[in-house]
Parts: structure tokens; C-alpha cells; sequence
């Protein structure tokens, strides 16, 4: 007996969801399968989570402003479990609405591990299902580095799980998931520290306004230990950490080691093979424009693709890819991976799109590209002694001065962006920036008035 769908989606994260939903809304029989918890990475291990213990952090912050503010508070402690418990209660009603949601659109959701057998054909829980179109959207976790003791650290799923604060935490990487985790930790009162390979973190980014993230990590914290590469980890009889660098330095006493130097697909034991369908050599599915695999109706999106991974992309790719399969009048849909605009929720956040200075110059040219920048304090701390700078900038290309990168970090920067990534998605010019009249008196007024 085996079961037939129009439609099926492995994976119900944020792409497969998304996707089996817009077909079914378009009229197909659609199904997704999935082995962990409805929602995937972002839903339960990456963002919702992340945005929760952000927000702890940020009233942590408030805590310290307050009192410039007037507030006369006592604080009597903060309690590690109570955040984890409600942000747990919050997810579970999330699952919820996923699910509720399948039924609304009449998705089935089948909980297991979907493995090919054939090209059309997977195998769960002994039943095997065929579908005319699937979409392989299994995402990815984090990878632990080939360091003696790597095992005695946790990942990001790790830190998710944890159920108590701890005293003195090692971070370890330098992308979005280091900095926002150190950047929590740190803000709720761990002792943290950050370490990274290079001189930086986030070495992407606009390299000014990672010079203004480190300026304010340098007198905030976490400690950021530049140039540290982790070489072995020891656990004492206390159940306490040592970790070595490279250099020899030693960070003792921790008691909480995380790994975030990066993801890898979870493609291994899907049985891609089985369907003929190819990866990279870092087992990634790359996919065309329109998500096609190397095999006709198999399709991928999200974080296995390789390709920007975040959430909205995979949504919005999901539901394209649904829209051209079943909708007659969409039979070029696809996602426009140009301009993607993303926030770091650091402290305080970065929000990036389109080009760096660098970038805009290699690909224009030094005489092409003007960046008009501003360095100011956020109201919000200015008259606490928190005072920091808030940094944004333009990157602009040509005569006609079309902006082409947008970059801030600052209070507000997480909410600024979207209404400007509109803007330039609209492919406005400085004039139109400085034609639009200011919000007074904002963080995002700056953007329209840079000299
Ligand atoms: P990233 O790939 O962004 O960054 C990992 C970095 O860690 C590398 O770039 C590297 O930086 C450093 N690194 C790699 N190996 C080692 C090592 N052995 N020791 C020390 N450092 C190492 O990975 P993340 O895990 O942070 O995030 C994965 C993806 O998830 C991101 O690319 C992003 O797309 C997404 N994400 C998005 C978020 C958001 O939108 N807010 C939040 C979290 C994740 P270097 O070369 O400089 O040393």
C-alpha cells in the first residue's frame, strides 16, 4: 500500500511549510514529513528562540538605562529558567498554529524519517509514499571543528537546551550565530567571552560598521579574544574547561563551550542517492533559478540549497516554487536572490543589503562608488553612560547616485531596514533618500539626510 500526493514536501521548516501550504491553496494534494519538531531550525533552534533571549537581553539593557531614566529599581536576580520555560510555552503554541494551519489548507503532516527509494518515491515509518512533484528541504545544523575535546562544547541546538545560566561561557566562531549568542549571554550577565580566528567577526560585513561592533564590544563586552584558534579542550575533574589557543593563551573555568563556526546540509541520510539527486562537494543541492534539482520533480529550498540561509528566503522561494507548479498564471515564479536584506540581532543590532563599500568598489570602481556615512548617538542611550554611537551608510553607485548598499548598526536598526530594502529594491537614488521628508526624532532619519 503506498500513499500518492500531488505534492510533498520533506522537511517542515520554514521552506517546506511554506511550500506545501501554497500548494495546497493552489489545489494540489500536498503532504509534508518531518522527523523533528514542526517548524524546523528556525522555529525551534534558530530564530524564534534566538529573538526571545535577545529580547531578555534587551530588557537586561533597559534595566542598566533605567536608572539614568529615574527608576529607582532593586533587582533581585534573573531567572535563567523562567525565560527558557515561557519562550518553550511560546514555541509550543507555534506548533500549534503550524498545525492547524495543515488542516486549514488540508496538507497532511506526517511525523518521521523520509528516506528515497526511488526517484518519486520515499519510504517513513515502513510506508512508502510517491508524489508527482517533491521538494527536499531538510536544512542543515551546525558542524563541531576536528579539536581535541570538541565534544566537551555544545552548539547552538546546545545552547537552546539550556536550562540553566551559565557563569562563564566560550564562544566560539564568527558569524551571525557567535555574536548574537555571545551577545545574549553576555547582556544577561555571563561571563563571556568571544573567540575568533581572525581579527574580527562577521568579516562580510561593511568593515565600519563592524569597526563600530567592535569599538562597542571592546567597552561593553563580551571579552573578544581576536586571532584565537581553539586547539584543544580539556575538562578538569570539576567538570570545568580549559580551552587553548593556538597561541597558547588558556581560558579556564568555563563552564559552558559553544561551537558556532558554521552549518552543513543535512543532506547524508535522505537516500539522495537512491533518487539520483547530486550535491556539492560540501553536500549542498544546488538547485536552478526555479529550485530544480539535477532530477525533473525534485525540487529544493532553504538552507540545503546553500543559497542565503534565511528563513524568509526559504519562504519566499517555497511558495514561488508552489505558485509556478500549480498556478497556471505563474509559470515563471521564481525567487530573486538579489538584495537580501538581514539583520544581526547583535547589541545593539546590524541590519545589512546590497553591497559593501568594498564590494561596490570592486565591481564598479573606486571613481563610481560615494558612501556617505554618520556616526551619532542612539536617544535612547545618549543620556545614559551607555552613550554609544549608532553608525549607518549608504553605498551609492553612477551619476545618478543609485544605492546599492544600505548598512547600519544601531538601536532600531532591526525594524529600520525593511521599509529602506523596499526602497532600493525599487532602485532608488540618494535624491530619492534626501526627497523623502525625516521622522523626527529617529534613528531612521539619518538614512535621508547623510551629507
Ligand atoms: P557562518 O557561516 O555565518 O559563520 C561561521 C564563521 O565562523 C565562519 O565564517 C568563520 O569565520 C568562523 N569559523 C569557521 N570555522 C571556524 C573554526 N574552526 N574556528 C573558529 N572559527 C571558525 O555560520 P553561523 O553558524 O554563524 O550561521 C550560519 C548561517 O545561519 C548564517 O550564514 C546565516 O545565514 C544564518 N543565520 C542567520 C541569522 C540571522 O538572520 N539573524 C542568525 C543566525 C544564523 P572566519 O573565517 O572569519 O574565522
Amino acid at each position: 500500500m503506498s500513499k500518492h500526493f500531488d505534492y510533498l514536501s520533506i522537511g517542515a521548516g520554514s521552506g517546506g511549510i511554506a511550500s506545501a501550504n501554497r500548494a495546497a491553496i493552489r489545489g494540489a494534494k500536498a503532504a509534508v514529513i518531518e522527523a523533528k519538531a514542526v517548524g524546523g531550525t528556525c522555529v525551534n533552534v534558530g530564530c524564534v528562540p534566538k529573538k526571545v533571549m535577545w529580547y531578555g537581553a534587551h530588557i537586561a539593557e533597559a534595566v542598566k538605562y533605567s536608572e539614568a531614566y529615574g527608576f529607582k529599581l532593586q533587582q533581585n536576580g534573573f531567572d535563567w529558567g523562567t525565560l527558557v520555560k515561557n519562550r518553550e510555552a511560546y514555541i509550543e503554541r507555534i506548533h500549534g498554529g503550524y498545525k492547524r494551519g495543515f488542516a486549514g489548507n488540508g496538507v497532511e503532516y506526517i511525523e518521521g524519517f523520509a528516506k528515497f527509494v526511488g526517484p518519486h518515491e520515499v519510504e517513513v515509518n515502513g510506508e512508502r509514499i510517491t508524489a508527482d512533484h517533491i521538494t527536499i528541504a531538510v536544512g542543515g545544523r551546525p558542524t563541531l571543528p576536528p579539536v581535541p575535546g570538541a565534544e566537551y562544547g555544545i552548539d547552538s541546538d546546545g545552547f537552546f537546551a539550556l536550562t540553566e545560566q551559565p557563569k562563564k561561557a566560550v564562544v566560539v566562531g564568527a558569524g551571525y550565530i557567535a555574536v548574537e549568542i555571545a551577545g545574549v549571554l553576555h547582556a544577561l550577565g555571563t561571563d563571556t567571552h568571544l573567540l575568533v580566528r581572525q581579527d574580527r567577526p562577521l568579516r562580510s560585513f561593511d568593515r565600519d560598521i563592524i569597526d563600530t561592533l567592535m569599538g562597542i564590544i571592546e567597552r561593553h563586552g563580551p571579552t573578544l579574544h581576536p586571532f584565537s584558534e581553539v586547539k584543544k579542550v580539556d575538562k578538569g575533574s570539576d567538570g570545568l574547561l580549559t580551552i587553548t589557543t593556538m597561541n597558547d593563551e588558556e581560558i579556564t573555568n568555563v563552564d559552558c563551550l559553544i561551537w558556532a563556526i558554521g552549518r552543513e546540509p543535512a543532506t547524508d541520510a535522505i537516500g539522495l542517492e537512491n533518487a539520483g539527486v547530486e550535491t556539492d562537494e560540501q553536500g549542498f543541492i544546488r538547485t536552478d533559478k526555479y529550485q530544480n534539482t539535477n532530477v525533473p520533480g525534485i525540487y529544493a529550498v532553504g538552507d540545503i540549497t546553500g543559497e542565503a540561509q534565511l528563513t524568509p528566503v526559504a519562504i519566499k522561494a517555497g511558495r514561488l516554487l508552489s505558485e509556478r507548479l500549480f498556478n497556471k498564471d505563474m509559470p515563471d515564479a521564481h525567487m530573486d536572490y538579489s538584495l537580501i536584506p538581514t539583520i544581526v540581532f547583535s547589541h545593539p543590532p546590524i541590519g545589512t543589503i546590497g553591497l559593501t563599500e568594498v564590494e561596490a568598489i570592486a565591481e564598479y570602481g573606486e571613481d563610481q562608488v560615494k558612501a556617505y556615512s554618520s556616526g551619532f548617538a542612539a536617544m535612547y542611550n545618549a543620556i545614559t553612560p551607555y552613550r554609544e554611537l549608532s553608525n549607518f551608510k549608504l553605498v551609492c553607485v553612477g551619476e545618478e547616485e543609485k544605492v546599492v548598499g544600505l548598512h547600519g548598526i544601531g538601536e532600531g536598526m532591526d525594524e529600520i531596514l525593511q521599509g529602506f530594502a523596499v526602497a532600493m529594491k525599487m532602485g532608488a537614488t540618494k535624491a530619492d533618500f534626501d526627497a523623502t521628508v525625516a521622522l523626527h526624532p529617529t534613528s531612521a532619519e539619518e538614512f535621508v539626510t547623510l551629507r
